[in-house]
């Protein structure tokens, strides 16, 4: 099986054609600031993590992987998005971190992935190293995308990578926060600049 394969074959919520362009994405990342790691904010059962775990191997680089692996708002009982089979009966919670991390072995990639365990926000109030490429597709309310946005994108080195995933400028399509929140902020605020858009993947490059 080959790591597309496997990305392909695993729960989750990143379409082929949006995968593939977030690999190419990452890849330029690795290549123009060689040395300087991935960050992936939402991992789920790791689906996107095998794009980036492998443009991360080939870059010679590593990706840190952060989910506090008890599922979004939208994931939880009653929402659109839950399955129930990620439940850990004994503690009445999503578990995704198993699930994880069998994608992460299955793909060959565990000495390249690096599982952070925790909330987002905690996360990134303790992170310090600048990034090559940011992918943002944790939680996709209000106030998470809004501290996701505030609280990470300032450790993309200038020159590096944001990706954000679920951006639907037209409500028809989609939960707004991650285009209201993230990506239009990101854009206003001069640091960023419109690189490609593929499906709801939208990538942008830091240019200050
Ligand atoms: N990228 C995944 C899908 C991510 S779903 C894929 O390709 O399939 C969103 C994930 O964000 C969930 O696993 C959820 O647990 C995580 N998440 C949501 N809010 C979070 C928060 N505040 N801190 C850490 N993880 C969070
Ligand atoms: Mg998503």
């Amino acid at each position: 099986m080959t790591r597309r394969e496997v990305a392909l074959s695993t729960n989750g919520f990143m379409p082929a054609e949006e995968g593939d362009a977030l690999h190419a994405a990452a890849l330029r990342a690795g290549t123009e600031m060689p040395g300087r790691p991935f960050l992936e904010v939402g991992s789920y059962c790791g689906r996107s993590t095998v794009w980036l775990g492998d443009a991360a191997e080939q870059s010679g680089t590593v990706l840190f992987a952060v989910d506090h692996h008890r599922g979004s708002e939208e994931n939880q009982a009653g929402w659109e998005w839950h399955d129930e089979s990620l439940v850990d009966p004994a503690v009445g919670l999503m578990d995704t971190l198993p699930h994880f991390r069998h994608t992460i072995w299955k793909a060959d990639l565990e000495k390249v992935v690096i599982g952070v365990v925790g909330a987002s926000p905690l996360v990134a109030r303790h992170w310090t190293t600048p990034l090559a490429f940011l992918f943002i597709d944790g939680g996709h309310g209000v106030e998470p995308a809004r501290l996701d946005y505030e609280l990470w994108t300032s450790h993309v080195a200038v020159g590096g990578y944001l990706a954000i995933h679920d951006v639907f400028p037209d409500p028809a399509d989609g939960g707004r926060p991650p285009y209201e929140q993230i990506y239009l902020p990101a854009l206003a605020s001069g640091r960023f600049v419109d690189v490609s858009a593929t499906g709801s993947l939208r990538v942008l490059k830091r240019v200050a």
